[in-house]
């Protein structure tokens, strides 16, 4: 799977390539037999885990800005949040990226810590349990950390993030989890209609302001795509 990925060019970067290689997709799909192929699988609750090259790309479009902030600050931990981590596959892959457990982080990066959070409290115990199939060192390092949670609030007791990906759409660009990020941080999000189309966002922050402001944020327009929608509990 990941082969193919980097035939196709949407896994370019070793990280990438190391931190998708670490992580077995088939314990984070509902069903083992599909779990290679590059299409979404059924995860329950109407759900899904994403295709991979929607989390190769995700990853390909985030770890740049970490690399940016591992050189600028190397004694600092990075911080992910995963909204919507459903399968914890992605979850788990970003956590290689920044693992602190004894095989440590990915060149070019940091140590640093990952929030996943969902809405279904079902779905947070199914990341729970897919992770400890063969990635628990990630929860026992602190590497990882799963909970219940809405992603139009956040995490503020984590924050800021040096990257946060929204793996569900939000029908206007959540200010929040834009606000959550560290500057030099940035979101991939899916913003559009429920139950339509959407297009993948790239979101840095540039500023910092105490409230909520437009021009703090530079916003790119990656691929047009098909997520469930990003509810209000
Ligand atoms: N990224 C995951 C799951 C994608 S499905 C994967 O690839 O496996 C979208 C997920 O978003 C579901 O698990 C759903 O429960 C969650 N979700 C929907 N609205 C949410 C919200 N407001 N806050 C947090 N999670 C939400």
């Amino acid at each position: 799977m990941v082969d193919k990925l980097t035939a196709a060019k949407i896994v370019s970067s070793q990280p990438v390539r190391d931190a998708l290689i670490r992580v077995d997709r088939a314990n984070y799909s509902a069903q083992r037999s599909g779990a290679y192929n590059d299409s979404p699988q059924p995860i329950g609750y109407g759900q899904t885990i994403s295709a991979p090259h929607m989390h190769a790309h995700v990853l390909e479009e985030i770890v740049p800005s970490l690399a940016k902030a591992s050189k600028e600050h190397p004694q600092e931990e990075l911080s992910i949040l995963d909204v919507g981590c459903g399968s914890g596959y992605l979850t788990a892959a970003l956590g290689r990226l920044v693992d602190k457990g004894p095989q440590g982080p990915i060149p070019p990066l940091v140590k640093g810590k990952v929030w996943g959070i969902d809405v279904w409290p079902e779905l947070v115990d199914f990341t729970k349990a897919n992770i400890k199939k063969e990635d628990k060192d990630l929860i026992e390092s602190d590497t990882v950390e799963v909970q219940i949670g809405d992603g139009w609030k956040g995490l503020p007791s984590a924050a800021p993030f040096n990257a946060i990906h929204v793996g569900a759409a939000a029908e206007t660009f959540p200010q929040n989890l834009m606000m959550q990020l560290a500057v030099g941080g940035v979101m991939v999000v899916p913003v559009g209609p429920d139950g339509g189309y959407q297009n993948l966002y790239k979101v840095e922050k540039v500023k910092e302001s105490p409230t909520f402001i437009k021009e703090d944020f530079v916003i790119r327009q990656l691929l047009g795509v098909r997520y469930v929608p990003l509810v209000h509990p």
